[in-house]
């Protein structure tokens, strides 16, 4: 059998998006997903007739790389109505995009979630990340995402009962620490494009884009067991070897095949599911709890979004609550059916529960752009992943084509193209961040792994 150009471990959207780069530039190439499937954390699971993705997710279509990569028309996407129902004071609030729908801005001013001057203000942040490139906003100075609503003067009410449970649970982090440059960015991606949902199911995004790799090129049930100068182990015992490795895993599994002694902390995430006979709510809207009280940061139904998700007759009602609280998921059951009685009344005693997701690596904590140069280890060894960009569809997907890149430029004898070093940007801007993970660990921005590093020969 003729030698692969390369080997690429984890089947998630970085992998894929390496492969059909990869493939694209007529290189030939072995996938290693040590899952069942491919999608890594976007997969969906199918339950007596209801689809679950693997935790609430979205994906914003005006990411640039998902415009590139996938086709859009195919995914049948289904959107989600701009803005969002708080919950405050034992009622629902609306507050809507008024830029995006038409009609809103007389109930939106006068809605009593957040002051007149709170919405002058989301105006202008609005006006201020559309007027900027997406370069421009990761060049910013690195602060926390509550510096961040800080500067742009919202008040503290306003961050509680909006920001905090809708960027919460964006960015997985209930107290608005994660990146500001995130923050400005995903901000952006909604001002400029939808919030949807394939009508089949998240998973149906890493399917398009396995359905379009050479037959046989993806391997599931493979995993890797450990990485010896080209040559890559599966727990099996079978070796495979190749001039090139990606390695397209998630951070910790990274650092841990490439023998690195970095610590990247997670973002967790608990998600329930459950079946109701008639929908609590009859638009497609994201739900969140303002109150901040009780454990639910938000909630969709997702049937009101795309049909497919539930089986005729039945709403399929997906519940997130930030972190891991408990793994006693019974608790966690009576827990969160009792706020959901106090929401939407007794109609919840009919409600099934379906199934519970606890994620424990659901986001990596990183300051997006600090390692997205810094995919090559050594010419014919790469990283890609989340971790290496921004934690989300769009960093995954972004980071397996420039490990692509990579990999193709030292094949090809190429420069790399000039960059600033964006560790050097991070300290420039004399904002070190320390920042705390979920389990409690601190670290800062800037941080120098490299000389942790340790390569073996
Ligand atoms: C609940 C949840 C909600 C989210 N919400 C959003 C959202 O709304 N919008 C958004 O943009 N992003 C969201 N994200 C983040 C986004 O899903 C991830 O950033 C992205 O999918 C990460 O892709 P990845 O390829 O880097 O890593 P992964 O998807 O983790 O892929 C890594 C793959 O490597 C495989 N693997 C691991 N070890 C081995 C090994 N030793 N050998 C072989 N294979 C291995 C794994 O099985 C996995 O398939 C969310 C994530 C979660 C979990």
């Amino acid at each position: 059998m003729s030698q692969i150009d390369a080997i690429i471990i984890g089947g998630g959207l970085a992998g894929l998006c390496c492969a059909r780069h990869l493939h694209q530039e007529g290189l030939s190439f072995t996938l290693l997903e040590a899952s069942d499937g491919p999608g890594g954390r976007v997969r969906t699971d199918e339950l007596d007739g209801f689809l679950l993705d693997r935790g609430f997710q979205v994906l914003l279509t005006a990411y640039p790389e998902a415009q590139d990569v996938l086709d859009y028309d195919a995914l049948d996407l289904c959107t989600f109505v701009p803005g969002a129902l708080v919950r405050k004071d034992g009622q629902f609030f609306r507050i809507s995009d008024p830029w995006r729908e038409p009609g809103t801005w007389f109930r939106n001013f006068f809605s009593p979630i957040g002051s007149m001057a709170d919405k002058f203000r989301l105006s202008r942040l609005r006006s201020h990340v559309l007027g900027r490139s997406i370069e421009e906003l990761f060049d910013a100075p690195e602060m926390s995402t509550r510096q961040a609503l800080d500067r742009y003067s919202f008040s503290p009410r306003f961050i509680e009962e909006f920001f905090r449970p809708w960027f919460g649970g964006i960015q997985l982090e209930s107290k608005l620490n994660a990146s500001s440059r995130m923050f400005e960015f995903i901000f952006r991606m909604m001002s400029d494009g939808d919030v949807a949902v394939p009508a089949r199911g998240m998973g149906q995004i890493p399917a398009q884009l396995a359905a379009a790799l050479p037959e046989g090129s993806l391997r599931l049930n493979a995993r890797v067991q450990q990485i010896d100068g080209r040559t890559v182990t599966l727990t099996s015992g079978e070796t495979l070897t190749a001039p090139n490795i990606v390695v397209a895993t998630e951070g910790p599994e990274s650092n841990r095949l490439l023998r690195v002694r970095m610590s990247i902390p997670s973002r967790s995430v608990t998600c329930l599911y459950f079946a109701a006979p008639e929908a609590p709510i009859d638009e497609p809207i994201l739900v969140l709890g303002g109150s901040g009280r009780g454990l639910i940061n938000n909630l969709a139904v997702m049937s009101n979004v795309s049909p497919s998700y539930a089986p005729p007759g039945q709403h399929l009602v997906c519940v997130t609550v930030v972190g891991l609280p408990t793994r006693d998921e019974r608790s966690l059951i009576t827990n969160i059916s009792g706020q959901l009685k106090r929401w939407f009344g007794s109609s919840v005693t009919r409600w099934r529960f379906l199934r519970m997701y606890q994620i424990e690596h659901a986001q990596p904590v990183v300051v997006p752009l600090e390692w997205t140069q810094d995919n090559r280890i050594e010419p014919g060894l790469y990283t890609a992943g989340d971790y290496r960009a921004t934690p989300s569809i769009q960093g995954a997907m972004e980071s397996g084509r420039l490990a692509a890149e990579t990999l193709l430029r030292d094949l090809r004898g190429e420069p790399d193209p000039e960059t600033i070093d964006p560790r050097k940007r991070v300290s420039a801007s004399g904002r070190r961040l320390r920042l705390k993970s979920t389990t409690g660990e601190e670290f800062e921005t800037g941080e120098e792994p490299e000389s942790e590093r340790e390569i073996p020969d």
